[in-house]
């Protein structure tokens, strides 16, 4: 845990006192800076005076002199609006910042290995901390991931920090600057808060910021956005370019190809590895996410056996395309982080034989974008609000039932699967739709799920 001392004796404010803004005001607060903080919630205000911080309404009294706000990264900085506590700051000439910036302020050694990109930060952060790890690195995983950074374990010269960035806390992080820094990917999402795709660019090519001949910058170069932000940085960047691919062979890069990985991001070592068997990177997308991770793991000394013996022992995240069990034929797998049919096409595209358990509180758009891919589904399990809707967009295309709720799906699917016969029956939870109609989150959802499929496998033969 990293005490700051950047601001000893001088007045700061927080607002938002969710874990990281509460890490960070505790923090400081051990530096002997002046902390007022803020949050609209009274449980949080009642947890912070308990931690013994100064709780201060940041609109009712005179804006208290502070050198900075730290903004919780769900808090607007710009769009669609500034927040009014952004605009007393700014007129009162305080800085508005995030953890992260406070935590390179005050980060003595270490590497630092960020990523961002719209989709698949949480699984590639996972997995570089997780390759790491296991080559017995001493390595640090947090940021918008897990645990906020300021209360990540100090690491020495030749530790890592893994930090998952989102555009929010790339865009409170004004001297951010990576030693090795990935981007993943760029596609619309978030744009009420960035403005437009070209806003949302512009703060995601930030994870290159300062990067000199020493550092390391990785990139997906198979969508558009970021194909252009690689030809820029070949040209302009300092460090050096590991450009991934999941589509095309790269020189001086890495590829996966129907699940053939290929590392040449090191000139004459390349080496070459079948992962298409990997459970926990199964799909195009987990492919795109282990050519990240792979080029940041080599860039971080790591030898090819040392990753090879990593990416076999990947657990993947759980709720993500997660294997749970399986009985006979049956095997279960526990999507539940597809809140969207965007996230559901990936687990979709992923199988075939799927005994598919959608619905929830439905997105704009439903399940439509999904009908190219509805061959792939024996029988749709269709649970909460969106049940009818989804079921009339499947009407003729896949057979489908309405189910009264989770568990019961997961028996009907189940006894299905099993009795369907099909070599990998895919008992699969992807539910195309937001949680919060039956649950409180997703990792909920998943939950439940989880313990109906394992009470269904350990009936066998009971
Ligand atoms: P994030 O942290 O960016 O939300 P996760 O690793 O938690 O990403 O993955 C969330 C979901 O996004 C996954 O369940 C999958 O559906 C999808 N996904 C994962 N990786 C990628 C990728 N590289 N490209 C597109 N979609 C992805």
């Amino acid at each position: 845990m990293m005490q700051s001392h950047a601001y000893q004796n001088k007045n700061i404010a927080v607002f938002g006192l969710g874990k990281s803004g509460l890490a960070t005001a505790r923090q400081l607060h051990l530096g002997e800076a002046h902390v007022f903080v803020w949050d609209d919630d009274e449980a949080r205000r009642k947890a912070a005076l308990e931690a013994g911080l100064t709780v201060q309404d940041l609109f009712q009294k005179s804006w208290p002199e502070a050198e900075a706000l730290i903004l919780s990264p769900g808090v607007p900085l710009t769009h669609p609006a500034p927040h009014p506590v952004v605009e007393l700051a700014k007129k009162a000439g305080a800085s508005v910042i995030g953890d992260v910036e406070i935590f390179l302020k005050e980060k003595e050694a270490g590497r630092v290995i960020g990523i961002t990109g719209t989709n698949g930060k949480s699984t590639t952060s996972a997995l570089i901390h997780h390759l790491l790890s296991e080559a017995g690195k001493s390595s640090a995983l947090g940021g918008n991931i897990g645990t906020p950074v300021m209360d990540l374990p100090e690491q020495d010269e030749d530790g890592n920090y893994v930090l998952e960035l989102s555009s929010y806390q790339l865009d409170l992080t004004p001297s951010w600057h990576a030693d090795i820094a990935v981007l993943l990917n760029i596609t619309p999402d978030h744009l009420d808060r960035h403005g437009d795709m070209a806003g949302y660019a512009a703060v995601k090519r930030r994870i290159f910021q300062r990067q000199t001949e020493d550092d390391v910058a990785i990139i997906n170069i198979d969508d558009a956005l970021c194909e252009h932000i690689a030809t820029c940085l070949a040209i302009h960047g300092e460090g050096k370019l590991i450009p991934v691919s999941t589509t095309t062979p790269v020189d001086g890069g890495v590829a996966v190809i129907d699940g053939r990985l290929e590392d040449r991001s090191f000139g004459d070592q390349s080496w070459a590895m079948d992962i298409s068997k990997i459970g926990s990177l199964r799909g195009r997308h987990n492919w795109q996410n282990a050519a990240a991770a792979v080029a940041a793991a080599r860039s971080a000394g790591l030898t090819p056996d040392e990753i090879r013996i990593g990416l076999m022992l990947f657990g993947g995240l759980s709720h993500r395309t997660e294997e749970v069990g399986r009985r006979d034929n049956v095997l279960f797998i526990n999507d539940s982080k597809a809140t969207n049919a965007e996230a559901a096409e990936k687990a979709l595209t992923s199988f075939e034989n799927i005994f598919w358990i959608a619905g929830g509180r439905e997105k704009a758009g439903g399940i439509t974008a999904l009908e190219p891919h509805f061959d792939r589904i024996s029988e749709a399990f269709l649970i909460g609000e969106a049940a009818d809707s989804f079921a009339a967009t499947l009407k003729g295309k896949a057979p489908a039932r309405k189910c009264k709720d989770l568990e019961e799906a997961v028996r009907q699917a189940a006894e299905a699967a099993l009795r369907s016969g099909k070599k990998d029956a895919i008992v699969l939870l992807s539910p195309a739709a937001a949680s919060f109609d039956q649950f409180t989150s997703f990792e909920a959802r998943g939950d439940v799920f989880r313990a109906a499929a394992t009470r269904w496998i350990e009936e066998e033969g009971a």
